[in-house]
């Protein structure tokens, strides 16, 4: 996920400037709107859309009105200006506004004030800020700091003004912003990164959407030329028009050799929000920890003394004593990448599950039919028999779950839940289901409603 994610902080700035020839569909953004969901994703897509000039921020020093924040006064009084300020790596933010020319009091005390509501170490390079000030009158002193506007993120900004007692106090201001609903879909020619770019998917919401199918999608074997996607996502505009933020989306549907994998987006009774299929099932599902009936665990992950090395050393994987011949099944969807003697651990089946996840299998007496590199499993699907081949006591099933191809303790590991929505809260997620549909609807004529599957 890392180079991908690096791979797609390259595009970012393409995206944002890919003309959309999508419909778009525009509402204003209800209060109830859950936004959960954006907080999940990466830095990279809270951060603004433009990411401007960062060189700006080094020329500090000389200071010109930008936006007259009021209106001219015929008064002795003359317009307090806006001055934008980039963010660049290794500045903070006292040293930022001492740099502008306001003096350390000044600029401790308005730190110290948006440290109430906002941590000033967590602003980040390229992130804009805005400082106030008051031209002063005979320009023999600097100009009067009026204070500062930070935008948190997309949606939230919080203000730090002067008070008539020359104290600060913070404010948070909500952005009003419009919401847009923009639809896009294609056929895999290249790549699905290449193709949903091109028909103007920003890169945040397609990391969504990988992040989204990653427990079902393989995204580098499962997708071929010809395969299918389709998106319907969010944009924030702000007064001006401008895009202020795309990243979450409500609407996904990969079509992977004719095959629909339809997921909705939906926020359930207990806050959390998450995609699910059309039955209502979690599109991310947790592995098994047992993947295997009625057997006991005989041996957990940890140090241990080997029954047969007669020394301590670290046993990397769940054990459990069954009968020869007993079910293995597959911990999760994935496809087999290894299948084959593997030295001590005997007859031995790995599968990778997603970018992230593998499960491995070992000490089988036989595999199940068809079970070699590249077979695609699902979740519960037989894989092979137990067995004690290789080093081995007796027969048993030693199970490891391999993160980023390291052991990792299954006990202590946070996956998530394969949810499946019922009663009261599937009725709900149906509604939701539906209401996207005809957004999704208005958005594209003659699409039929995604009820297959
Ligand atoms: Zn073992």
């Amino acid at each position: 996920m890392a180079t991908l994610l690096r791979g797609l902080l390259a595009v970012v700035v393409l995206a944002a400037g890919v003309g959309l020839s999508a419909r778009f569909l525009l509402t204003d953004v209800p209060p109830s709107m859950d936004l959960a969901d954006a907080g999940k994703l990466t830095t990279i897509s809270l951060a603004p859309i433009s990411l401007g000039n960062p060189a700006a921020a080094a020329a500090l020093k000389v200071r010109h009105p930008d936006t007259p924040l009021d209106a001219p006064s015929p008064s002795r009084n003359p317009p307090a200006y806006g001055y934008p300020l980039r963010v660049a790596p290794g500045d903070t933010l006292a040293g930022l506004l001492v740099g502008a020319g306001v003096s350390r009091d000044e600029a401790h005390g308005a730190v110290t004030t948006l440290d109430k509501l906002f941590d000033p170490r967590r602003i980040r390079p390229g992130q804009e800020i805005t400082l106030r000030f008051r031209p002063a009158l005979d320009g023999a002193e600097n100009d009067h700091f009026l204070g500062l506007i930070v935008d948190v993120d997309y949606r939230r900004r919080i203000a730090v003004t002067r008070t008539t007692t020359n104290d600060f106090r913070a404010a948070e201001e909500e952005r009003a912003l419009s919401r847009t609903l923009a639809h896009a879909a294609g056929t895999i020619t290249a790549n699905l990164f290449d193709d949903a770019t091109a028909a103007g998917v920003p890169a945040a919401v397609l990391v969504a959407v990988v992040r989204a199918y990653s427990w079902d999608v393989d995204f580098q074997r499962a997708i071929r030329q010809g395969d299918r996607f389709e998106i319907l996502f969010e944009r924030f505009l702000d007064k001006t028009g401008s895009l202020v933020y795309a990243g979450g989306f409500v609407f996904a549907d990969l079509a992977l050799s004719g095959r629909r994998n339809p997921i909705y987006r939906h926020a359930s009774e207990d806050g959390l929000t998450d995609y699910f299929n059309p039955q209502g099932h979690s599109a991310r599902k947790a592995l098994l920890l047992t993947p295997i009936d009625g057997a006991r665990l005989s041996s957990r992950y940890g140090k241990r003394r080997h029954p047969i090395l007669g020394y301590t050393r670290m046993h990397r994987g769940l054990d459990f004593a069954a009968a020869s011949g007993t079910p293995i099944y597959a911990g999760g969807d994935g496809t087999i990448e290894m299948a084959g003697t593997n030295g001590a651990y005997g007859r031995y089946i790995r599968i990778r599950h997603n970018a992230t996840y593998s499960t491995a299998y070992a000490h089988m007496r036989r595999f199940a039919r068809g079970m070699r590199r590249g077979t695609r499993v699902k979740q519960g699907q037989v894989i092979g028999y137990v067995g004690t081949t290789g080093r081995s006591t007796g027969p048993h099933l030693h199970y490891e779950i391999l993160k980023v191809g390291r052991q990792v303790n299954p006990m202590k590991l946070k996956m998530p839940s394969g949810r499946k929505l019922k009663g009261a809260e599937l009725a709900r997620f149906q509604e939701t289901r539906s209401e996207i549909e005809s957004d999704r609807a208005a958005l594209t004529p003659g699409t039929d409603f995604a009820q297959d599957e």
